[in-house]
């Protein structure tokens, strides 16, 4: 792989992702085997002026190893020292910005005790619950970015020998995310462009959107009181400008978790913990999951929606049009962070706080009075089709065509 292009990529996050500050920490959370990287991203943040780049490795085999032969009640024993090695930086003086370079074999887990692998997940989440809160409400700046595995590569690839595999998933991963020529300023460009759209679809005051698709998909999602979309950049507390995924595609806001209702098909198969969902079937009534059906992975979709009270609501609702270059690309990538900028998607669980006016500094029970949904998992699940028609409803009752034939006809 083209290491000018790598470089490229690390200035890309570094620099129009989280937007690292003068005298901010980088803290780099990265899987070993992207080191290569992670040096381009510590050069190009010290250039910036970060004060320290703090790097935590990860390592997935070494994580299927544990999962296998760990008790369950050590995986479930999340250590507090974990949660403060973020939470010392991000209150400190300069604060600090979070870089996750993820990148994982889809089903390293497969075979494994799904029950083990949820509780250990669900145990890590209410951990981490603080720190979590400070990217989830964008108190401080975030982002997270891929690189290929080889068990992910071959996934997505299954006929290309592992090396070419690898080559073929960097390339790709390098075109949907606008790396070439200046990945910085294509970046920081198309940022302005979606924030025209994001302001536009802000000022319609929507209160709810009606998704129809031949598949029968037919679903009415009422938005969070005070519902604000966003899409493409967010400012932290400190009001920098940063941008949370990349790639990314989607405009979103909160659905109100006691207004939605109707039926909607799954248009892409799922990950969910290293296993698979796919063709799923919701029925939605009042906000919550009353039917559902998966012709792969129900047992798995069950133990999803059964996680807390608020997994079976949804607390994102987004839009992608059907000509995303994600979706151009006809993959399936076996990873959220691209699947869910190919097709419109709903997330199981909580919602971001950033969705609602004046969300970040209220408290769990106020955003839950605005109907944003609680919940230790967020989870993004595709329904968008090519043949997809959307209609906003505004706050004085006019309807608005968003998409028609899959498409923004804005
Ligand atoms: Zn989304
Ligand atoms: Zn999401």
């Amino acid at each position: 792989m083209n290491d000018k292009l790598l470089k490229q990529y690390g200035e890309m996050a570094v620099k129009a992702g989280v937007n690292i500050q003068p005298g901010q920490t980088l803290i780099i959370n990265a899987p070993i085997t992207a080191a290569d990287l992670v040096h381009h991203c510590a050069t190009a943040a010290y250039d910036a002026g970060a004060r320290e780049v703090v790097v935590n490795w990860s390592d997935e085999k070494l994580s299927r190893i544990k999962m296998d032969r760990t008790a369950q009640e050590v995986l479930c024993d999340v250590k507090p020292w974990i949660q403060e090695s973020y939470l010392q930086y991000i209150k400190s003086e300069g604060s600090a910005a979070i870089l996750s370079i993820t990148g994982s074999d889809p089903e390293i887990y497969k075979g494994l005790d799904m029950q083990k692998i949820n509780a250990a997940s669900i145990a890590k989440m209410n951990a981490l619950a603080e720190y979590r809160s400070y990217t989830m409400a964008s108190r401080i700046q975030w982002c997270v970015i891929a690189v290929p595995t080889e068990g992910w590569a071959k996934k997505v690839f299954p006929d290309l020998s592992a090396d070419e595999a690898m080559e073929k998933l960097w390339q790709t991963i390098f075109k949907v995310s606008r790396v070439e020529g200046d990945a910085v300023a294509n970046w920081l460009d198309y940022a302005r462009t979606a924030a025209k759209r994001r302001d536009r679809i802000n000022e319609m005051k929507l209160t709810e959107v009606h998704f129809e698709s031949s598949n029968g998909t037919d679903l009415y999602v009422g938005l969070a009181e005070d519902r604000l979309w966003g899409g493409v950049s967010e400012y932290s507390e400190k009001g920098v400008e940063f941008i949370p995924n990349m790639p990314t595609e989607e405009l979103f806001t909160a659905p109100h978790k006691d207004r939605v209702n109707g039926i909607v098909y799954g248009t892409k198969p799922y990950v969910y913990n290293g296993s698979l969902i796919d063709e799923f079937v919701l029925t939605f009534k009042d906000g919550k999951v009353v039917e559902y059906d998966a012709k792969v992975g129900k047992d798995l979709l069950k133990s999803l929606l059964e996680t807390d009270e608020g997994a079976s609501r949804i607390g994102e609702v987004a839009l992608v049009s059907s000509s995303s270059p994600i979706n151009k690309e006809n993959i399936l990538f076996y990873n959220t962070l691209f699947d869910e900028n190919a097709a419109c998607h709903i997330a199981f669980g909580e919602g971001y706080p950033g969705t609602v006016v004046g969300g970040e500094k209220m408290s769990e029970e106020q955003l839950l009075a605005k109907g944003v949904n609680q919940s230790v998992i967020h989870e993004d699940v595709m329904i968008g089709s090519a043949d997809m028609k959307i209609t906003g409803i505004c706050e004085n009752g006019e309807a608005v065509i968003l998409f028609e034939n899959g498409e923004w006809v804005f």
